[in-house]
């Protein structure tokens, strides 16, 4: 595509209209009558479909959860999916995260101008260069605007439950060159049964590593100084013990690490139990843990270690509580691409429980996979090598869960570049103004490529 004499022209209203949905504060906020998600969402919405309104499109408000424009004729539906909705802006900021500011480091930046706001411009130039081109369109292409993706994607359920289905398509809400699998989430919860530990608690959210973790254990007849040395021998970043007539306490430092990753962490809760045992500390649920969950973040002592051509499981404890003398650890595992919910459930079985502790099953949750020659995959990365040049990189399979498992039929293509880093979620997020008109000149060929029958 002739990007220089095409789309470059269009930098400047592009980011006017970018900043137009940028303004909105479209955090999730209080419920109120005919708003899901509180005022926030329902204004940059209503923003959203008049700039599409303003370009000649066909608008649809699904009452305040979603949005969509739409062009095109015929029963099958082309979906981009993108969200409008923010996670809070925070602190740390150099500028307004409301206001979009370009800096001469040829970036712009705001709250969401790259998670998903800007998404949703770059979408909507791609949509009118194609209908100016005047190709035949015998199918619809519908730019589908979420209001709830950050925190739980109620926004797609609603759609799904409501509207008509999403024939093919993507989401501009993961990383380029295309998501063609995303693993399947499975959450467990790991009780004690009987344990001589007073409390142990750790961690903060599910998923990600536990990375600090406090343990008070009756002194007994355990010597302090066995204990520290069996937890130097641990990956530990840092610990701390300290002792009293009664009781000794433990406080573990490890490593953070994103659940999907759990071994670029260090699990302060999983070295303090291999310390433990290592320090001759008897107790039951000591031993289960060790034998069930361990730090190896793989699985087996589960029963359920296991690898595809796609990627290994992964399995991380998160949160360690104690409530009522009884210890709970949350299990986020991630279970390859290939691997069916029956296979897990099945080897897990005689894990479950024993004499010395026990383990529920809270979810097991789909995966996503799209083989790499599958029409959607090879369009899309073609549309991709087209537009970029590059074949180097290529679609990828993660361990985290995209917007794509929100809706069927999608995958996650852009906006992030590889080796890039937009601050998403943190303080001075950015979109660096070259690659906003290379997703749009990707954008264009994608959708040309599955407008094709
Ligand atoms: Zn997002």
């Amino acid at each position: 595509m002739k990007r220089e004499e095409l789309i470059r022209p269009l930098e400047g209203e592009m980011i006017e209209k970018l900043a137009r949905l940028v303004k909105h504060n479209s955090e999730r906020g209080e419920a109120g009558p005919g708003m899901p998600f509180g005022p926030g969402p329902a204004a940059c919405l209503k923003e959203a479909l008049q700039i599409f309104e303003e370009e000649g499109f066909k608008t649809t408000n699904v009452d305040n959860y979603c949005g969509y424009a739409e062009m095109g004729e015929g029963t099958d539906i082309i979906g981009i999916v993108s969200h409008l909705d923010i996670v809070p802006a925070g602190e740390g900021w150099d500028t307004d995260p409301f206001t979009v500011t370009r800096k001469d480091d040829g970036r712009i930046y705001g709250r969401g101008v790259s998670d998903d706001k800007g998404s949703v411009i770059a979408s909507l130039y791609a949509m009118k260069i194609v209908r100016d081109m005047g190709v035949p369109m015998k199918k619809r292409v519908r730019m589908l605007m979420g209001c709830n993706e950050e925190s739980g994607s109620e926004c797609m359920a609603y759609y799904n439950a409501h509207c008509e289905p999403i024939t093919t398509g993507f989401t501009p809400d993961g990383d380029f060159p295309g998501i063609h699998g995303e693993k399947g989430m499975v959450a467990l919860n790991a009780y004690s049964k009987n344990t001589r530990i007073i409390s142990m608690n750790g961690g903060i959210v599910k998923n990600a590593v536990c990375t600090r973790c406090t343990t008070v254990i009756p002194r007994g007849d355990l010597c302090p100084e066995c204990l520290r040395k069996a937890l130097s021998e641990t990956a530990l970043t840092s610990f701390e013990v300290t002792a009293d007539d009664d009781t000794i306490t433990i406080e573990a430092v490890g490593k953070s690490a994103h659940a999907a990753g759990p071994l670029k962490g260090i699990n302060a809760a999983g070295c303090t139990m291999q310390a433990l045992e290592a320090a001759g500390f008897e107790d039951d649920f000591v031993k289960f843990y060790n034998s069930h969950i361990g730090i190896t973040c793989d699985g087996a002592g589960l029963g359920i270690k296991c690898e595809d051509e796609y990627g290994v499981l992964t399995l991380n404890n998160g949160i360690v509580r104690t409530e009522d003398g009884v210890i709970s650890c949350t299990l986020d595992i991630r279970r390859p691409v290939t691997i069916t919910e029956e296979q897990i459930r099945e080897w897990i079985a005689p894990y479950l429980e024993d004499e010395n502790g026990r383990i529920e099953i809270e979810a097991i949750g789909p995966t996503l996979f799209y083989p790499l020659d599958s029409p959607l995959v090879s369009r899309l990365y073609q549309a991709y090598v087209d537009a970029t040049g590059d074949t180097e990189h290529k679609p990828m399979v993660i361990g985290g869960g995209t917007y794509a498992k929100s809706i069927p039929g999608i995958i996650a293509f852009g906006c992030q570049f590889q080796d890039g880093n937009n601050h998403i979620h943190d303080a001075n997020e950015s979109l660096v103004v070259e690659e906003f008109l290379l997703q749009v000149d990707i954008y264009v060929q994608a959708i040309l490529n599955l407008l094709e029958d």
